[in-house]
């Protein structure tokens, strides 16, 4: 989200609002302030909180907020460069750029929300401080507060803004600490080491996607059961939990151990 947010920063800001819209019914989720407020408005820019982007108008009255979901994806096409027919959101700017949101597959997940800034502050207060720079010492109240198992604990937005279940997979091996470690047990150093992955692999990712890179090339773990681990190159393993697949590897993080399918056993590894 990082990189889209960069991408987008200036653009975005260079020319006025013409038009905005048309957007799909199951992608706009507000009516008030309508879509039409925006238009003559010029935007400040791109701003991100956690995975969402937010656009601030430049008289600091409405703010555009996209939340991409997992399939959506926010491009912006200059004048007369070809786009998208039908978009689920397009916002059309003075001399014909375009900023257009598609989201691949028939679900509409993918949301775009016109708000004031008071509204936007309700929408993103439940959110946990952001993952990038978060550092031990914020991530040690948070393991101590928090008896959870850590894969579920670095994925809950309410705790640590940023991470989805692909980045907690690459963090979590990274760290070589297991996805069903249980937090309130880390030692110090291991929190340390967490710490520290946290931001190598954020800033991994980052650095990658500004370069163009596909999900493919961007995760080593994520999504890559039976491939050789970067490091030892153990099989990667893969287990479900709570709803979620988790990609580990055996050897770097679970000490050689095969860990249960928590949904149908209580078993731990
Ligand atoms: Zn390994």
């Amino acid at each position: 989200m990082e990189a889209w947010r960069r991408r987008l920063d200036e653009p975005v800001r260079a020319f006025p609002i013409a038009k905005a819209g048309p957007a799909h019914v199951a992608t706009l989720k507000t009516f008030d302030p309508p879509l039409v407020a925006l238009e003559g408005r010029r935007l400040a820019g791109a701003r991100r909180r956690a995975k969402r982007l937010y656009f601030p108008s430049e008289d600091g009255e409405l703010v555009l907020l996209v939340h991409l979901m997992t399939a959506g994806r926010l491009r912006y096409l200059r004048a007369g460069e070809k786009g998208p027919k039908a978009p689920a959101f397009r916002l059309e700017f003075e001399g014909g750029a375009q900023l257009v949101l598609t989201e691949a597959g028939s679900k509409k997940r993918a949301g775009v929300w016109l708000l004031t800034p008071e509204q936007l502050d309700d929408e993103l207060g439940h959110l946990g401080p952001e993952a990038l720079g978060l550092g031990a010492e914020a991530l040690a109240e948070i393991c101590a507060r928090e008896p959870r198992r850590l894969h579920s604990l670095l994925r809950d937005q309410r705790v640590i803004a940023g991470i989805g279940r692909a980045w907690a997979n690459e963090i979590l091996h990274h760290a070589r600490l297991s996805p069903y470690a249980l937090a309130q047990e880390l030692r110090r150093e291991q929190i340390e080491v967490l710490a520290t992955a946290m931001n190598t692999e954020l800033e991994r990712g980052l650095e990658l996607r500004e370069r163009g890179a596909n999900d493919k090339r961007t995760y080593r773990v994520h999504d890559k059961l039976h491939e050789p681990c970067y490091v030892c190159g153990t099989p990667i393993a893969r287990v479900d939990f709570e709803e979620h697949t988790i990609y580990y590897c055996p050897e770097c993080q679970t000490g050689g151990r095969v860990l249960k399918d928590r949904r149908l056993s209580r078993l731990l590894r």
